[in-house]
């Protein structure tokens, strides 16, 4: 009686049950038992599947580090919860949420593993979607690539909208490979922090900060016209290259070169006036570092 219910309640549910017995000599575990639920997710009928080994379902991004763990695990008789990446039958992969329990024989030994298992492939790729959009690049503080132009993006189509001013400066350190060639990465890691702590003590709050590349920082300014936005950077070119930047117990010389660029009539994008800034940017470049241009 309670053999039937079980038999109905594994091929009803939505989760996966596939049963391996614990037999490590030649080969390993093979497989004695899929659910039709198994059969749905990876498109291999039971039939051929039961003998073969569960590791026909890894593929190229199995990962192997876990592969080892619940190997350790089912050789010392053990279960284990983890995630896996399966390849069904059409080479697709799932991420698996999979709970492995090992079932006793009467004298206590381990006859066999049940995993039950749970597609979680959704999941995984809001993780990985959530990872991307990370708000605050996690050294400076300043806003992620990706946060600064979702805000750009935001503010450019208000001050369309509104006919307000907007500008935007782009900001990139000079010869930032010396402080890294001369100090190390770590103490060039830190000129950054310091860096752009010197650029905030010069802006307002409603002033965003990006870092947009390793050493390339944006600013946007809402409500901003040039010739503001042009005194403004000015100031912040020198406060930068003024700022006592400590690297270890060396005091490091930093300046860096800004192009800065407005809003003007024809902009369909943000990207428009972000391109503009750094051409000015690669003007002052040219022009000999340590200043600001304006883009035309
Ligand atoms: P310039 O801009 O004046 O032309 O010269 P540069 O030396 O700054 O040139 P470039 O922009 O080509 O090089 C940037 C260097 O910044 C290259 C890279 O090693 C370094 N860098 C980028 N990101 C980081 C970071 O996060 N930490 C550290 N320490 N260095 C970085
Ligand atoms: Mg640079
Ligand atoms: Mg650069």
């Amino acid at each position: 009686m309670m053999d039937d219910l079980f038999q109905a309640l594994v091929a009803k549910t939505d989760d996966i049950v596939f049963v391996i017995d614990a037999n490590f000599d030649n080969g390993g575990p093979s497989i004695v038992y899929v659910n039709p639920a198994f059969e749905k997710l990876f498109g291999y009928q039971a039939n051929e599947v039961i003998g073969q080994s569960p590791n026909m379902l890894n593929g190229p991004n199995t990962d192997r580090q876990t592969r080892y763990r619940i190997n350790r695990a089912l050789r010392k008789g053990k279960g284990i919860r983890t995630e896996l990446l399966k390849y069904g039958k059409n080479g697709h992969g799932h991420w698996l949420d999979m709970n492995i329990v090992p079932l006793h024989d009467e004298k206590g030994n381990v006859q066999y593993f049940a995993s039950i298992e749970r597609d979680v492939s959704r999941y995984k790729k809001m993780e990985r979607q959530l990872a991307n959009m990370a708000l605050f690049d996690s050294l400076t503080g300043a806003l992620s690539r990706a946060a600064f132009m979702q805000h750009a993006e935001k503010e450019f189509s208000r001050a369309k909208r509104y006919h307000r001013p907007l500008s935007v400066m782009m900001i990139d350190i000079d010869h930032f490979k010396r402080v890294n060639d001369q100090y190390g990465h770590a103490a060039g890691d830190h000129v950054l922090q310091i860096f752009v702590e010197a650029i905030e003590e010069e802006i307002r709050n409603t002033d965003v900060l990006g870092r947009v590349g390793g050493e390339e920082f944006t600013l946007l300014l809402a409500d901003t016209p040039m010739q503001a936005a042009s005194y403004l950077a000015e100031r912040v070119r020198e406060r930068i290259s003024k700022y006592p930047y400590i690297a270890g117990t060396h005091l490091v010389d930093v300046t860096a070169s800004l192009g800065v660029a407005v809003l003007t009539e024809d902009d369909e994008h943000f990207k428009e006036m972000l391109h503009r800034a750094d051409k000015a940017l690669y003007k002052a470049k040219h022009a000999g570092r340590n200043r600001v241009k304006l883009a035309a």
